[in-house]
C-alpha cells in the first residue's frame, strides 16, 4: 500500500473541550503527517454542502447546526493507507460503539457529537482535501 492522504476535522465540541492537542497526538501517535491544518469557523453553507450527502436524513439540521457551533480544525493527513486507518483510530460513529483507545471512545460525547470526522474512501477524500485547502497548502 503506498502513500496517501485523507481529511479529517475535530469538530467543535472537541475544540470547545480542549481536545484538540489531545486528538492530534494521537493522529501522529498512530502514524499521520500533518501535510495542512486551518483553524475555521464553518458557514452554514459550507457545513450544509459538506455534510450534503446527508441532507435527507434526520439529523441533518442538527448536524449542521452542531458544526457550525464553533470552530472546527480541518487537517490534511498522509500514511500509507491513510483513508482506511484513520476510520480505524477514530472508532465508530456511535462513541458507545467505539473500540477501546479510539478516539471516539477517549474524547466523544455522543453520536452525533462525536469529535472527529474522517472521509470515507479515497474518492471522497480527495472531494474534501479540495474542499478546505488549495493546491499550495498540499504541497508540503
Ligand atoms: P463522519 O462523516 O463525520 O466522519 P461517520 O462517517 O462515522 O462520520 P456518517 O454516517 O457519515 O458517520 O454521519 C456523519 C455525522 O453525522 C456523524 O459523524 C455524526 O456527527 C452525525 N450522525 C450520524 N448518525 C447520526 C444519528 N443517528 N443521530 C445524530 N447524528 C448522527
Ligand atoms: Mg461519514
Amino acid at each position: 500500500m503506498s502513500v496517501e492522504r485523507t481529511f479529517s476535522i475535530i469538530k467543535p465540541d472537541a475544540v470547545a473541550a480542549g481536545k484538540s492537542g489531545a486528538i492530534l497526538a494521537k493522529l501522529e501517535g498512530a502514524g499521520f503527517r500533518i501535510v495542512a491544518l486551518r483553524k475555521i469557523l464553518l458557514s452554514q453553507a459550507q457545513a450544509e454542502g459538506f455534510y450534503a450527502v446527508h441532507r435527507e436524513r434526520p439529523f441533518y439540521g442538527s448536524l449542521v447546526k452542531f458544526m457550525t457551533e464553533g470552530p472546527v480544525i480541518v487537517i490534511a493527513l498522509e500514511r500509507e493507507d491513510a483513508v482506511k486507518k484513520l476510520r480505524e483510530v477514530m472508532g465508530a460513529t456511535n462513541p458507545a460503539n467505539a473500540a477501546e483507545g479510539t478516539i471516539r471512545k477517549c474524547f466523544a460525547e455522543s453520536i452525533e457529537r462525536n469529535c472527529i470526522h474522517g472521509s470515507d474512501a479515497p474518492e471522497t477524500a480527495a472531494v474534501e482535501l479540495a474542499y478546505f485547502f488549495c493546491t499550495l497548502d498540499l504541497g508540503l
